[in-house]
């Protein structure tokens, strides 16, 4: 088996997507010692996502978490960039954009034009295939992916998903680089929502269901899943911090792939969503954060 740990030196890694993943992906890999650079749409957006992980960092050091000095020197080798074509130096990408097949296959062209032949492709998609986004591209067989949970600093896991293509020494470099990031690993075939969000979304939609129906109020159904089933998180309030749109978007990859009715969206989740109560990241979702 080719190491690709050996092969490839990773010193710069870029995130594609500067939003609530993305950011969090960037400043565990600025907080572990690589260099980042961040994209977006665009400088302005990128740079949003730069100050949002400085004010993140800022609240840990508020709490003596960590040192004012190691902060700064997280942010400082963050650098944020304008275009996909200035992500060219890295030797490992991690796209982190919204979750749109269409978006993404765009995206995985464009880094493939982009980045050295010799670079690995990875995705955080929550539901998409990986050998769809693989086959965009030139090399398949370094596309690989990296789904981390929300929010990155905090939570323990990263899903490894192999594309039919994926070969060994892509898939040995990404789990050695989650590792370095202190994560612990699960590896899922490439099956739409993978592992995770195969039993975490028919979970939530099920939670819409009930909210739907009247069977309780959203704090009742938040509670009884606390209290009830010992879950750290309601089902709603988790829907509010993933972000509605891509609860939604994940929900649409289950039914459309794996063609059972079973996984069809709640309505109440497809209203919210239409109307731009996306969660916490827009302030209002199945709970109202701006009364908060
Ligand atoms: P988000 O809405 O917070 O951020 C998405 C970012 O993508 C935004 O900053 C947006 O400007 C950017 N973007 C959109 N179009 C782009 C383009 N053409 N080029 C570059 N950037 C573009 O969403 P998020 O929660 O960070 O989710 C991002 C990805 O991570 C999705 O694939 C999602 O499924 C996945 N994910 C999300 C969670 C979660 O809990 N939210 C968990 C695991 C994985």
């Amino acid at each position: 088996m080719t190491d690709t740990t050996t092969m490839i030196d990773i010193t710069t890694i870029g995130v594609l997507g500067a939003g609530q993943m993305g950011g969090g992906i960037a400043q565990i890999a600025a907080q572990a010692g690589y260099d980042v650079l961040l994209a977006d749409v665009d400088l302005a957006h990128a740079q949003a996502g730069k100050a949002r992980i400085d004010k993140f960092m800022s609240r840990a050091v508020d709490k003596g978490k960590l040192s004012a000095q190691d902060k700064q020197a997280a942010v400082d080798r963050i650098t944020c960039v304008g275009s996909i074509e200035d992500l060219g130096p890295v030797q490992f990408a991690i796209e982190a954009a919204t979750e749109n097949i269409e978006l993404k296959k765009r995206l995985f062209r464009s880094l493939d034009r982009a980045l050295n032949k010799q670079a690995i492709l990875a995705t955080n998609t929550s539901s998409i295939s990986i050998t769809l986004l693989g086959a965009e591209t030139h090399r398949p067989s370094s596309v690989v992916g990296m789904h981390f949970m929300n929010p990155v600093p905090v939570m323990k896991l990263v899903e490894l998903i192999r594309g039919l293509p994926t070969d060994d020494a892509t898939y040995e470099a990404t789990k050695a680089l989650a590792i370095r990031l202190g994560k612990t690993v699960i590896t899922s075939k490439d099956s739409p929502g993978f592992i995770v969000n195969r039993i975490l979304i028919p979970l939530i939609n099920e939670a819409c269901f009930a909210l739907q129906e009247g069977l309780g109020t959203a704090e009742d159904i938040d509670t009884g899943a606390k209290l009830g089933l010992n879950h750290p998180m309601g089902p709603l309030e988790l829907a509010d911090l993933i972000g509605l749109d891509t609860c939604l978007a994940i929900a649409d990859v289950l039914l459309n792939e794996l063609g059972d009715t079973k996984y069809r969206a709640a309505n109440v989740l497809r209203m919210h969503v239409a109307a731009g109560w996306l969660g916490r990241k827009t302030g209002r979702g199945f709970y109202d954060y701006k009364q908060r």
